[in-house]
């Protein structure tokens, strides 16, 4: 398929049509049946635009960024399931678990912990010495 920005030479109206291709354009232009959708002119034009073009290529690009997303967040689930087998859960306490255990040595916990952080607490931590890395999480809900 292919789109034309057809204008009136009338009335100066321009639109958008769709042709199967560009010769089908010239026929459909050579026999008359193309008019203006306002007023009904025979007298228009193919406007010099660039045509955009539906490409198959392009549908199959679309395609394969789709699988490759659905790859990443398999990883990414296989990541997640990971950490929260050998990791403990502390929610938005993260910042605050992370430095009692940095500071008090404390072994609270058995495992690591991972939870949420806004930026501000990450470079705060990040300014003690105190590692946490950012992980990427995607919603379990979506697939
Ligand atoms: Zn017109």
């Amino acid at each position: 398929m292919i789109k034309y920005k057809l204008s009136c030479n009338k009335c100066r109206f321009s639109f958008d049509s769709w042709f199967a291709s560009s010769t089908e354009y010239e026929k459909l232009k050579k026999k008359n049946f193309l008019s203006c959708i306002n007023c009904g002119s025979k007298n228009v034009q193919k406007s010099l635009m660039a045509p955009k073009v539906i490409n198959k290529k392009m549908e199959n690009i679309e395609v394969h960024k789709n699988q490759k997303i659905k790859d990443i967040h398999k990883k990414l689930k296989e990541y997640q399931n990971f950490i929260k087998k050998n990791f403990e859960y502390v929610g938005e306490n993260f910042a605050y678990e992370a430095r009692s255990i940095h500071y008090n040595n404390k072994k609270k916990y058995k495992k690591g912990i991972y939870g949420t952080a806004s930026d501000v607490e990450l470079k705060e931590l990040k300014e003690e010495g105190i590692d946490a890395d950012i992980v990427p999480w995607i919603d379990n809900n979506k697939n």
